[in-house]
Parts: C-alpha cells; sequence; structure tokens
C-alpha cells in the first residue's frame, strides 16, 4: 500500500526555538480550484443583505472573546508578543465584533440621491473573491481587519496568513468557519509561491498587509486583470517633540510606541526629532523610561518585550545600529547583544539621515533622537521619508496642531498616538499604502459602487 505524505509547514516559538505546531503546505497549483469553491460560494453568499451577513458572522465574536485564554497562549508561543497582549489582540477582536459587523453592514445600505428629475441608488456591491494575504506582528488582527469588512460585504475570502504564524491564523478562521457556509472562507498556507498564486488566480480584489516589496510585487501581477487593490505597507513614523511639551508624556509615548511588540509595530516610532532647547530632559526621561521594558519570553509575566521574529528581521537591526554608531550615532541606553533572537530596547543620540536607520523600516526596538534647531526643520525632516503612515507631534496644542496638519503622514496624532475616534479609516499616504480599510469610508473599499438613476415621478 502506498500513502502519501502532504508536506507541513511548522511553526517554531521565536522565543524557545520550540515547535509550537504544523499545517499542511497548500500546494501553489491547488490554489486556482480553491479560488473556484470561493466564487461558486460567491452566488448565495453575496446574494444576501449585508445585515443577514452580519447577522450569520455575530455569534463568533463571543465565541472568539469566549477562547481568548486558550488562543492567547498559541498567538504568544507563535509569535512571542506578551502573554497580557496576546490574550488581548484575541479577547479585544472578540468583543469588538457585533459591533464592528453592524457598522460596516450600515456602512454599505443603498443610498438614495434626489435630483430635480432623478432619483438615483447608490449599491455597494460585493467585488467578488477577496485574497487577503496578511503578515505576523499582529498574527490574529490582522487577519482580521481585512477578513472581516470584507466577509460581511459579501465577498467570498481566500486568506493566505504568514508563514510565520499559520496556527493563530487557522484557529481564527476555524472560529469563524463554525458559522460561515462551506466555501465563504478558505484559508491557504504557505509562502511567497502561494501569495503569488493566489494573486495570480481569478480573484477580483487582493487586500494586503505587509512590506513595500510585497506590496510592489503584488500591484504589478494584479495589473494585468485590473485587480482591485487594498495594500497597507511599511512605514518610518516620526515623532515630534517641542519645546513646551509635557515631557514625561512625550517620553512615556516614546518609549511605549519604539519598543512595544518589540518595535514590531508598522505604526511605531522609528525617528523622534526634538528641539534642542529640551532634547537632553527629554533623552533623560525616556532613557529612566526604557528600564521598565524587561526583555524575556512572552510567556514570563515579568516580560514587557518578547523576541523579534526571525533571525533576518534581528539581524537586520543589528545592522542597522552597527551602521548608526560607524557613522557617529551614540548608544545611551541598551544596545548590548543578546542570546537567540532577543533584541535589548535601545536609544539613539546623534542620528542623522544619513544613516540607513532614519531611511529604512527598522522594525525593531530602537528609539532613534536628532536634535532639531526649530519647527521648520522638524517639519522637513519628518517629511524627508518615501512612507507616511503615521505620525505623533508633543507639544504647546496650537503650535503642535498647525504642524499635524503639515505632516505628509496619513494618521497624526496630536500629544497622544495616531488611533482614531470610532469609524476612523486606516489609511497610509505616500509608499505606505494604497486604499485603505476600516471606518465606513475603508468599509466600502471592499466594494463595488454602482449607480442606478430613474426619472423621478411627477
Ligand atoms: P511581508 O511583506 O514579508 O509578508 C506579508 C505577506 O505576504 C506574508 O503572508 C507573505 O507570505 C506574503 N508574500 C510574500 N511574498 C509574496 C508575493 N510575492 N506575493 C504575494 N504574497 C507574498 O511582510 P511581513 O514581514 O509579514 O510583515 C511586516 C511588514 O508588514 C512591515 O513592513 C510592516 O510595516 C507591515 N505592516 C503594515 C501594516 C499597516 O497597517 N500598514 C500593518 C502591519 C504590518
Amino acid at each position: 500500500m502506498t500513502t502519501t505524505t502532504t508536506a507541513q509547514l511548522e511553526s517554531f516559538n521565536p522565543a524557545t526555538g520550540e515547535l509550537v505546531g504544523s499545517v499542511p503546505i497548500t500546494p501553489p497549483e491547488d490554489i486556482p480550484a480553491i479560488v473556484a469553491r470561493a466564487r461558486e460560494a460567491l452566488k448565495s453568499w453575496g446574494s444576501l443583505s449585508a445585515q443577514e451577513r452580519a447577522d450569520i458572522i455575530r455569534p463568533a465574536g463571543k465565541a472568539l472573546a469566549d477562547r481568548a485564554d486558550e488562543l492567547g497562549e498559541l498567538l504568544t508561543r507563535e509569535m512571542g508578543k506578551p502573554l497580557g497582549e496576546g490574550v488581548g489582540e484575541c479577547r479585544g477582536t472578540g468583543e469588538g465584533l457585533s459591533d464592528e459587523v453592524d457598522e460596516i453592514a450600515k456602512a454599505v445600505a443603498p443610498e438614495t440621491l434626489t435630483g430635480e428629475a432623478v432619483t438615483t441608488t447608490l449599491y455597494h456591491d460585493p467585488l467578488g473573491v477577496c485574497a487577503a494575504i496578511t503578515p505576523w506582528n499582529f498574527p490574529l488582527a490582522m487577519p482580521h481587519w481585512m477578513v472581516m469588512p470584507a466577509l460581511v460585504t459579501g465577498n467570498t475570502v481566500v486568506l493566505k496568513p504568514s508563514e510565520q504564524t499559520p496556527l493563530i491564523a487557522q484557529a481564527y478562521a476555524d472560529v469563524l468557519n463554525q458559522f460561515l457556509p462551506e466555501g465563504v472562507l478558505q484559508v491557504v498556507h504557505g509562502a511567497d509561491d502561494q501569495g503569488k498564486a493566489l494573486v495570480a488566480a481569478d480573484v477580483d480584489l487582493i487586500a494586503f498587509t505587509g512590506s513595500k516589496a510585497v506590496g510592489q510585487k503584488i500591484m504589478q501581477s494584479a495589473a494585468g486583470g485590473l485587480k482591485r487593490l487594498i495594500l497597507e505597507l511599511g512605514s518610518k513614523d516620526p515623532l515630534i517633540v517641542l519645546e513646551g511639551a509635557d515631557l514625561d508624556a512625550a517620553a512615556t509615548f516614546a518609549a511605549r510606541n519604539s519598543f512595544r511588540n518589540c518595535g514590531q509595530v508598522c505604526v511605531s516610532t522609528e525617528r523622534i526629532y526634538v528641539q534642542d532647547s529640551v532634547k537632553d530632559q527629554f533623552l533623560s526621561k525616556l532613557i529612566e523610561q526604557s528600564k521598565a521594558y524587561t526583555v524575556g519570553d512572552g510567556m514570563d509575566e515579568a516580560t514587557v518585550v518578547g523576541p523579534m521574529i526571525d533571525e533576518n528581521q534581528k539581524n537586520h537591526v543589528v545592522a542597522q545600529v552597527q551602521d548608526a554608531t560607524g557613522k557617529g550615532a551614540k548608544v545611551v541606553f541598551g544596545g548590548e547583544p543578546r542570546d537567540g533572537r532577543f533584541m535589548s530596547p535601545t536609544v539613539l543620540d546623534n542620528v542623522t539621515h544619513e544613516m540607513d536607520i532614519m531611511k529604512t523600516e527598522t522594525f525593531g526596538p530602537i528609539a532613534c533622537v536628532m536634535g532639531v534647531r526649530d519647527i521648520e526643520q522638524a517639519v522637513e525632516l519628518a517629511n524627508d521619508s518615501e512612507y507616511g503612515l503615521g505620525g505623533a507631534v508633543f507639544g504647546p496644542e496650537d503650535k503642535a496642531r498647525a504642524i499635524a496638519r503639515r505632516l505628509t503622514s496619513a494618521m497624526v496624532g496630536i500629544n497622544r498616538g495616531l488611533g482614531g475616534a470610532p469609524g476612523s479609516p486606516w489609511v497610509g499616504a505616500k509608499q505606505s499604502g494604497y486604499s485603505y480599510h476600516s471606518g465606513p469610508m475603508g468599509h466600502r473599499q471592499f466594494c463595488q459602487v454602482r449607480v442606478v438613476s430613474e426619472a423621478r415621478a411627477e
């Protein structure tokens, strides 16, 4: 008797190197048939109303929240972030789901416009089959951010999660699939070969979150079929600290937003510009704050900063720090090498735009501080980046508000982080993004608008 074995994608704990589990790798040649199944499922799923779809999915929120402890532990073991953050990612996603599906359904309800002689209805129809391709840094939230609006607006979805975090993404999809009809949400596993095959398959929309380099490849490949794109890419977010700022608040934010998730956040603070007159004071407060960021295995209670996701990512960060110190930057906190995939939260002073660490996305726990003469120089340097996702300004409100409007980033926080009020879209500018998601404006990006007009009755 012959037996065939399916190749497995193994997932390892970045803190310990231990095998956490495995999933079958999807052969790229199987992907067209998987997409065809999604297209078949679209016929009935797409014909429901958005509110009907929201009601079908709603119980998945409680199911996710009820299992938040177990899923959070899996997330931490697979990706490394502290357990509290892993559980929080799962619980927050589950608890917010019911309101979220209602918000999406409401955003895509038909709208009526009236002219003197014409009545027009705007319909937000599903685009069709959506390929959702996602990264590892928020390995449950990132798939959810793409999958949920795609589903509620009536698309069917083929999800390809990061090859670094397949287990938690599969667990997330399994929970949703307890409630969804067959074929509406499918998962394929693998790395770039599977990603390429999915983009090349008969999909109508590619909703991608990941690096700029991969985003560019996807855009090229999508051009042939003019496939719709949502690309949420990398960044190099600036923080500006002005004379007159609450320096304690600024330093607390700078440390948190540079070191959180080991710096592996698309809207991490990657560049800090501080007015010369307050730089020394700010720096000593930042160093003080940095001492609280204990490094370790995410499963240990004392850990605030877990490991980096892999050796390549760590090597990239170490190389950027070496390049910077070689060109005159000064390590004023951390910087010491650690074993395995761990990296010390590090504060660098005297950085300049001649250093790679102020140009290329770092995605590591490094706070880079540069003194600036005045507001003009701060704005000019902050905008000197190909990226434009987020940013923050700490300072007197009138000055900070004026600067916020001059930054080329798409999302800016004044004396706080960039998180917007409910309903705000998540959006990148420049080479950080192409199209966007979240909030009513974002949900409609998953739709084809159709405009139907008729003469008004006399
Ligand atoms: P990545 O671009 O390496 O991989 C992302 C996904 O793309 C993975 O699933 C990967 O397997 C797949 N992929 C790789 N090559 C592909 C190809 N040729 N065609 C199709 N798919 C392919 O990114 P990553 O290392 O997983 O994540 C880190 C990046 O994500 C950072 O740049 C970060 O800033 C960005 N990010 C952005 C946001 C945002 O909202 N803008 C959010 C989170 C992460």
